[in-house]
C-alpha cells in the first residue's frame, strides 16, 4: 500500500516537474508564439479561401465582356476602366490610376494601369498581383480571314485574370492580409501587331517604379479556360527557379491538379518587363487555348470552377506566405 502511494506520489511529482518544465520551455520558446500565430494564419487562410466566390468572379468576367471588346481608344475601354476603378475602391486602402500617353504612328493612346493597395502599409514585404484589363484590337489568329481585323471579346485573354483579382480584392477587405498586397491591372498588354507595341502598361510600370519595388509577384493571364492546364511557364522558371518551383509545389499541396509539374513554353507576357527590373514574377497562364486571339474567345469557353483554381493558389500565398 505504502509502496503504491509512493509510486503515485513519484508519478505526480514527475508530472508536475514535467509540466513546469514544459510551461517554462513554452514561455522561453519563441516558436510557441509563432505556433499560435501560424494556427491563426492557417484558419484565416481557410476562411479567406471559403470567402472567395467563384460565381461572383465569373459574374465579373461576364460584366467586363458586356462592355464589349475593350481595346485602347474604344468607348468600352473607358467604361471598363471606370468600372474597375470603382469596384476596387470598395475594397482597397487606396486606388490610383497610372496614366501613360503612348504614341504609335499618328495615334496617341490614353492608357491607364490601375493600382490598388491592401494590407498593412508598413509590412516587411509586398506581394504584387497582376493581370491585364485591355483586350486585343484584332483577332489576328482567327481561322476565318474576314474576322482577323475584328476586335476580340477577351473573356479568357484579359477578363479572366481581372475577374479573379477583383474577387480576391473583396476577400482582402473581409480578411485583412498579413502582408502588403498590391493589385496592378495593366493596360495596353495586347495592343500591337508586333511585340514592340505590346506589354505597354507593364513596361511603363517597370520603368516608373522609382525606389519602391515589390518583393515578388504573380501574373494571371488566361486563367478561365474550361479545359485548364498550367505547366510551369519557362521565362518565370529560368529567371527565378526556386520561387517558381515553390509556387507549383504549393499548388500540389493544395491539390490543384491543373498545375502540372512540367516545364511549358516561354511565353512573352507582362511578367517579363518586371523580371527585367529584378522582381521575381511568375506567370500563371494556360496557353493551350484554341480560341486565343480569335473572335471565339467568349464567356462560354470559361468556367467559374477554373477561375477558382488560380484564386485558391493566390489566396494561400497571400495568407500563408511561401
Ligand atoms: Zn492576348
Amino acid at each position: 500500500m505504502r509502496k503504491q502511494w509512493f509510486v503515485v506520489l513519484l508519478i505526480s511529482l514527475c508530472y508536475s516537474v514535467l509540466s513546469i518544465a514544459c510551461a517554462e520551455s513554452d514561455a522561453n520558446n519563441p516558436n510557441a508564439e509563432s505556433r499560435d500565430t501560424a494556427q491563426v494564419r492557417a484558419s484565416t487562410s481557410r476562411a479567406a479561401s471559403a470567402t472567395f466566390d467563384a460565381q461572383r468572379a465569373f459574374a465579373i468576367l461576364k460584366k467586363q465582356c458586356e462592355f464589349g471588346p475593350r481595346p485602347p481608344g474604344s468607348a468600352a475601354h473607358i467604361e471598363t476602366r471606370d468600372y474597375l476603378f470603382t469596384e476596387l475602391q470598395k475594397y482597397a486602402n487606396s486606388v490610383v490610376l497610372q496614366p501613360n500617353q503612348y504614341k504609335t504612328g499618328k495615334v496617341t493612346l490614353h492608357l491607364n494601369n490601375i493600382l490598388a493597395e491592401f494590407g498593412p502599409p508598413t509590412s516587411g514585404e509586398t506581394l504584387l498581383l497582376a493581370a491585364h484589363w485591355d483586350t486585343r484590337p484584332f483577332a489576328d489568329r482567327d481561322p476565318k480571314p474576314e474576322n482577323r481585323d475584328k476586335p476580340i471579346l477577351g473573356a479568357n485573354d484579359g477578363a479572366s485574370g481581372v475577374a479573379v483579382l477583383l474577387e480576391i480584392a473583396r476577400v482582402l477587405k473581409i480578411h485583412p492580409p498579413p502582408r502588403r498586397v498590391v493589385i496592378v491591372l495593366f493596360d495596353g498588354e495586347d495592343y500591337g501587331r508586333s511585340i514592340e507595341h505590346m506589354f505597354i502598361g507593364s513596361r511603363f510600370f517597370a520603368r516608373n517604379l522609382g525606389k519602391w519595388k515589390p518583393d515578388y509577384g504573380i501574373l494571371l493571364d488566361m486563367v478561365g479556360d474550361k479545359d485548364l492546364a498550367f505547366p510551369i511557364e519557362r521565362y518565370s522558371w529560368e529567371a527565378n527557379r526556386d520561387y517558381t518551383e515553390a509556387i507549383w509545389r504549393r499548388a500540389a499541396t493544395l491539390g490543384l491538379t491543373p498545375f502540372q509539374h512540367r516545364l511549358g513554353d516561354k511565353i512573352m507576357d507582362d511578367h517579363v518587363p518586371l523580371i527585367e527590373v529584378g522582381i521575381p514574377m511568375v506567370n500563371i497562364i494556360d496557353f493551350t487555348y484554341p480560341y486565343w486571339h480569335t473572335v471565339e474567345d467568349t464567356v462560354d469557353k470559361c468556367s467559374p470552377k477554373s477561375l477558382e483554381v488560380a484564386a485558391m493558389l493566390v489566396i494561400s500565398i497571400i495568407y500563408d506566405g511561401l
